[in-house]
């Protein structure tokens, strides 16, 4: 049985530890935010009260933080004290450049690394419905998998390092673009005079129906409950989805890639939160297409 260290408690890791913690994995849990790890004890975790505390006799150490930058910093204070072979997964999501640079890094202190995003959010985290993206060597994502199964129910191996990085700027610029569309497609209804919940009918079954239409449809009482019959109470908040936008345009600019409806959806959510509407769930963007 391996043991655990997990960096990062907050709304995705926590969770994500009370499924290794019921899975019967011993878990030494650390966060800047004391207060978090507390919470855990009646669940199981063992407290770290400093990052020194977390990389004592660890085979896995498992990373949910907010962006690269504090990543690396973590990394940088942990990796010359691990035993060789202890493998780094990051569950972050964070830009290219820097996953590989961490890839790198791990690789020299011959440790084993993956970056290992997720979707499905807080929800996910909860119920073991989490996909990881994964990027990284076939021995490291073998090692990990028996973690990724109690943690989510799905995981692709999608390639070498920071694959799993690209696999989820991909994913989140496309779910934005979606999102953005779905919401012209019912405002242009509205004012055609059409029924939403008709509309509903037709795009959910059609050729233009998609998850954001499916699962997330961004009007009140139309399809299943959604963030839009909860006042747009996130769910996914638009400040998380300018940051994976962020992370994708970089991405467009270092590969040179065309991708027009990729940088608008950038603007549309930057829009959004300088007017101060960053913590209503990403699907509000409905109202800022107008
Ligand atoms: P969060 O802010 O709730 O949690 C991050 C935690 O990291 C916080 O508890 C914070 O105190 C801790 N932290 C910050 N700096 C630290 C440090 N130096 N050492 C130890 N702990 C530190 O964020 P979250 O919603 O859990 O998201 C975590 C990651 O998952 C992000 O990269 C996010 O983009 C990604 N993600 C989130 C969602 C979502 O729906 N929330 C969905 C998919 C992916």
């Amino acid at each position: 049985m391996k043991k655990i260290g997990f960096i990062g408690l907050g709304n995705m890791g926590s969770k994500m530890v009370i499924n290794l913690l019921k899975a019967n994995y011993e878990v030494v849990g650390y966060d800047i935010n004391e207060k978090l790890i507390d919470q855990l004890i009646p669940n199981g975790i063992k407290k770290a009260s400093s990052l020194k505390e977390i990389i004592n006799d660890i085979d896995v150490i498992i990373t949910m933080l907010p962006n690269g930058e504090i990543v690396e910093k973590v990394y940088e204070s942990i990796i010359n004290k691990l035993k060789p072979n202890t493998l780094l997964t990051d569950c972050s999501t964070i830009d290219v450049d820097k996953a590989k640079f961490l890839h790198k890094k791990c690789n020299k202190h011959n440790l084993l690394s993956l970056d290992a995003p997720v979707s499905g959010g807080v929800v996910g985290a909860e119920n073991r419905t989490l996909t990881f993206m994964v990027g990284g060597s076939d021995e490291a994502y073998n090692l990990m998998l028996p973690l990724f199964n109690v943690m989510g129910n799905k995981s692709v191996l999608c390639g070498s390092h920071s694959s799993g990085q690209a696999a989820k700027a991909c994913n989140n610029m496309l779910l934005a673009i979606t999102m953005i569309g779905v919401g012209e497609a019912f405002n242009l209804g509205s004012n055609l005079g059409l029924d939403a919940n008709k509309l509903f009918q037709i795009l959910s079954t059609s050729s233009a129906s998609c998850w954001s239409i499916n699962n997330y449809c961004p009007i009140e009482n139309v399809g299943p409950k959604s963030p839009a019959d909860n006042n747009y109470q996130p769910g996914f908040s638009a400040n998380l989805m300018l940051k994976d936008l962020t992370i994708a345009l970089e991405a467009i600019e270092n590969t040179k890639t065309s991708a027009p409806f990729g940088r608008k959806a950038k603007e549309n959510f930057e829009a959004m939160i300088n007017n101060e509407k960053g913590d209503l769930d990403f699907s509000a963007i409905i109202n800022f297409n107008k």
